[in-house]
């Protein structure tokens, strides 16, 4: 039996961090972690480059994906997937892969999040209660508690990281029978795991909103700035 520290939010410069493959492990390392998973938006390749590299920490391809009612994360998945697809279909095709849906910062609402009614009717796997990269820490982690309880899912958190200092500022506990992906989804899926968090520092906050130009270019490129002013989930919702 093993008790796990893992981080399962955390992107890389892959996508929109500012942390490389290296600097994030590093990081991992120094915060005490056991492992994490890289989730970048719409790519699994600084998954697969971490995986490569590292042979201490725990590493779970992930990936967080934008579908037509909001985001979620794909835990333990081989192939990506596609963004923009319905919701169903989405999760339908990370649990083809063995993987678990974990839906990030769910009551964010600038955060592109899936309502509470989807989550009633969809398959997912457990809530992000804890974010340690949103605003206003400790009034969502409330209320996202709040609904974790109400639907009975599993509560995890992460750090959303998108600078490699902030990586395990957050991190889910886990209770495993195995140091491996599938021993860690086992273990969410049977609620076996507690949280461990504190909020990131203000200046990562900040910096968060202030992006570099060629994060802001990779952001706008995936639609993540919206020219009409609604969500790119509301423009693709048919
Ligand atoms: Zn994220």
């Amino acid at each position: 039996m093993w008790l796990l520290r893992i981080d399962i939010h955390v992107h890389t410069n892959y996508s929109d961090s500012r942390g490389s493959v290296a600097d994030v492990l590093r990081f991992a390392r120094l915060k005490g972690l056991d492992g994490l998973a890289i989730t970048d938006h719409h790519t699994v390749r600084g998954a697969e480059e971490a995986a490569r590299v590292s042979d201490d920490l725990l590493i779970i391809r992930g990936e967080e994906i934008v579908t037509n009612g909001g985001e979620i994360l794909a835990l333990g998945i081989e192939e990506r997937i596609p963004k923009n697809l319905k919701t169903e279909e989405a999760i339908h095709r990370v649990h083809a892969q063995g993987g678990l849906v974990i839906v990030p910062h769910p009551t964010v609402p600038w955060f592109g999040r899936l309502r509470e009614s989807d989550l009633m009717r969809l398959r997912v796997d457990g809530l992000e209660v804890f974010s340690s990269i949103t605003p206003l820490t400790r009034y969502f982690t409330k209320r996202n508690l709040e609904i974790a309880r109400r639907i009975g899912l599993p509560a995890l958190a992460g750090s959303d990281s998108h600078f490699a200092e902030t990586v395990g500022d957050a991190y889910t506990l886990v209770d495993t029978e195995t140091i491996s992906a599938e021993g860690v989804i086992q273990a969410v899926r049977e609620g076996r795991i507690g949280i461990g968090c504190r909020p990131s520092a203000l200046r990562f906050k900040i910096r968060m909103l202030n992006p570099t130009p060629a994060i802001r270019a990779w952001r706008m490129s995936c639609g993540f700035y919206p020219s009409d002013g609604r969500s790119p989930s509301q423009r693709t919702r048919v």
